[in-house]
């Protein structure tokens, strides 16, 4: 099978005036919603359906929220915010909800478990800021430049009349904190700071969320990590002579170490610092037998149009797929895809 390199860039560049009134009208009408973030969360994907969630219900809606993954698992870093006491497991969620709004997920596959009710739906809204966004709602607000999902929640929130409060605030400060890097990448505009002022004058406890996020680890992890950076490869001559640095988690090492697979997720973000390196990527074993792949671009190099033709997706400068190779053969793979991979430049997008 031959697929394409580039990803489908088929979103409008952001939401109309049309598509945010259709939104807004979707949810004033529905009396239940149902909520659905990609699988294995990140801090945007649950941050922007709990931040939806805390504003729907004192709106007086029914809200259901959920994501399809298998063990399902709140990443710890996430499992204090406001609304996570009321998410359901996949099994609870309804089988043919009357509308969905799903966050974070650029194509249906994405909500794993849960990927048949974008079809058992009546009406689907997908919230979402990836450029390969496959635009498979009925309605869409969808805003490739935005530093996160969570800024058009939060906008989505301002249109529907309620007014933030902690509760609101909190999963949209911790969504948009993550996918910015701490305000650090390229998408970080000043309307990112000011959004991020406004949700502080909530008075939301920023540094104990990010405490959770990022500077609160299980031994294990400490352990874990040593082993992973112990087992870095650089590899100088690989994507076309830009470099390329790589580990990889075994399964069972996650096990004996008593961490999952949503617990790796700052690996790469050490791995990635190797000035030596365009790419870096980390291979975690997940304990189905797959390999979760982790790569990260500094800017020269799409990665998501790797990802992507490889099965998975992303942004262009970070980006996943799911391998069902072993490890050596997964990074064969890849570093074939990677010495093949168009030079892009330094994008505009994170
Ligand atoms: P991470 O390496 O943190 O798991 O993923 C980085 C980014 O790549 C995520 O924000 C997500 O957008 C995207 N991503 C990761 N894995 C997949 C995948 O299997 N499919 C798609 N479509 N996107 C992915
Ligand atoms: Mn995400």
């Amino acid at each position: 099978m031959t697929r394409s390199l580039t990803p489908a860039r088929v979103a409008s560049e952001r939401p109309t005036e049309a598509d945010w009134t259709a939104a807004v009208t979707a949810l004033h009408r529905a009396e239940e919603v149902a909520l659905l973030c990609h699988v294995s969360p990140d801090g945007d994907a649950l941050g922007s359906l709990l931040g939806l969630q805390q504003t729907l219900l004192p709106l007086g809606k029914s809200v259901v929220a959920s994501f399809g993954s298998d063990p399902f698992v709140v990443p710890p870093a996430y499992s204090e915010l406001p609304g996570v006491d009321l998410l359901v497991r996949p099994e609870q969620f309804p089988a043919a909800p009357d509308l969905l709004v799903t966050f974070d997920t650029g194509s249906q596959d994405r909500l794993g478990a849960l990927a048949d009710r974008v079809h058992t739906a009546r009406e689907v809204l997908v919230i979402d800021h990836h450029a390969s966004n496959t635009r498979y709602g009925t309605l869409h607000l969808i805003d490739r430049a935005a530093a996160a999902t969570a800024v058009l929640v939060e906008e989505l929130g301002r249109r529907l009349g309620t007014a933030l409060t902690p509760e609101i605030a909190a999963p949209l400060y911790a969504a948009l904190a993550t996918d910015t890097g701490s305000f650090k990448y390229a998408a970080t505009t000043p309307e990112t700071h000011y959004l991020a002022a406004r949700l502080l004058a909530t008075g939301i406890r920023h540094d104990l969320l990010s405490r959770r996020i990022w500077d609160q680890n299980p031994f294990g992890y400490i352990r874990l990590l040593g082993v992973a950076l112990g087992r870095a490869v650089l590899e100088p001559a690989a994507v076309g002579g830009l470099g390329l640095i790589w580990t990889s988690v075994g399964a069972p090492e996650l096990v004996a170490h008593g961490l999952t697979l949503e617990q790796l997720e700052g690996i790469i973000d050490v791995v990635r610092t190797a000035e030596e390196a365009e790419v870096a990527v980390v291979c975690k074993g997940d304990v189905d037998g797959s390999i979760r792949v982790s790569t990260r671009s500094k800017g020269e190099i799409d990665v998501g149009a790797v990802c992507s033709y490889l099965g998975g997706g992303g942004h262009r400068l970070a980006a996943g797929y799911t391998s069902y190779a072993d490890v050596a053969a997964t990074m064969a793979a890849l570093r074939e895809r990677l010495a093949d991979a168009e030079y892009v430049g330094l994008g505009d997008e994170a």
